[in-house]
């Protein structure tokens, strides 16, 4: 009989196994999912932490896959980056993404600004036909550029050159808004920030999670309080995500936080939901 021990690292093995076929499978099945229709985006809106409206949403992608059913973006993401289907998938992203914006407005005209946030890769940014690209589409939809916001991590810009900096110096010409992703984990020097063309800073879930514990722990209170000034000193508004509780969402109101996302509001959805919430929010 084998021991406990034997069969745990068996196990580990075969685990092993399992992910490195689903990874291999997931390769290949990549390419051509795009074209067989399998991606779909599900909305995420984005409240004003002051007056409770939805001042609009973050598109994420996922992917129904034939076998797998329903993938997560980090399940797939990394792969279609190292594949270059990154560049035609975010493509269709924000394509869908603004069209479904425009939408909104179509439906909601009375309910105020209304804008689309549209995550980008760093192989996205590097690609030359970004604005291009950008400019055709929010055309082709009717759109107006402030209308859509680009969010790209902190990490993808630490170190950035000109050169990277450029195509998102001019989509922020344009005026389309350019928001600072996952901010708070990239240890990014904060002096940094004057250079980037960004006018939002999206706090990480990491900094809504301390907020959990009531009161939070004071240290991390003055952390936000100092990232929130520092960001409204530099005319930046401050998203926070991953606000999963009433108590999250008023302690970061406190703090001056200016846009909140997170289940406490509403999970990511398909466009349907957005609609229902936009009826909610202009009733009452
Ligand atoms: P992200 O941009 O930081 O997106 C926020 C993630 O937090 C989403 O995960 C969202 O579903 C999740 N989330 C929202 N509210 C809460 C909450 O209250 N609690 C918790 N625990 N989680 C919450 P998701 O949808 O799995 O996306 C993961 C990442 O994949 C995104 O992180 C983004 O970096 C990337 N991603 C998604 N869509 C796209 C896309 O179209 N293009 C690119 N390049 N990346 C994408
Ligand atoms: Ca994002
Ligand atoms: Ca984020
Ligand atoms: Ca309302």
């Amino acid at each position: 009989a084998k021991s406990a021990g034997g069969n745990r690292f068996e196990l580990a093995d075969e685990e092993a196994d399992a992910r490195a076929i689903t990874r291999h499978g997931l390769t290949t099945a990549l390419p051509t999912a795009l074209d067989r229709g399998e991606f779909f985006i599900e909305y995420q809106p984005l409240v004003h932490l002051g007056d409770g409206s939805v001042r609009g949403a973050e598109a994420l992608v996922r992917w129904l896959h034939p076998q797998h059913g329903v993938l997560g973006p980090d399940r797939f993401i990394p792969l279609a980056e190292h594949t270059g289907l990154i560049v035609p998938l975010g493509r269709w992203v924000l394509e869908q993404s603004v069209r479904q914006a425009r939408e909104w407005r179509e439906r909601h005209d009375d309910a105020g600004p209304f804008r689309i946030n549209v995550n980008l890769s760093p192989c996205q940014l590097t690609h030359p036909g970004l604005v291009q690209d950008t400019v055709d589409i929010l055309e082709r939809a009717g759109m107006a550029p402030d209308a859509l916001c680009l969010e790209v991590t902190e990490s993808a810009l630490i170190g950035a050159d000109d050169a990277l900096l450029k195509p998102l110096r001019r989509l922020a010409d344009m005026g389309v808004d350019i928001a600072l992703d996952d901010f708070g984990t990239g240890y990014s020097n904060l002096a940094n920030l004057r250079r980037l063309p960004v006018s939002i800073l999206k706090l990480d879930r990491s900094f809504t999670q301390s907020m959990q514990r009531f009161p939070a722990d004071p240290v991390d209170l003055k952390i936000v309080e100092g990232i929130v000034s520092l960001a409204h000193s530099l005319s930046l508004a401050v998203t926070v995500e991953g606000v999963e509780t009433g108590a999250q969402a008023e302690q970061l109101r406190i703090l001056g936080c200016d846009t909140a996302q997170g289940w406490y509001y509403a999970r990511p959805g398909p466009p349907e939901r957005l609609h229902e919430l936009a009826l909610v929010d202009a009733t009452g």
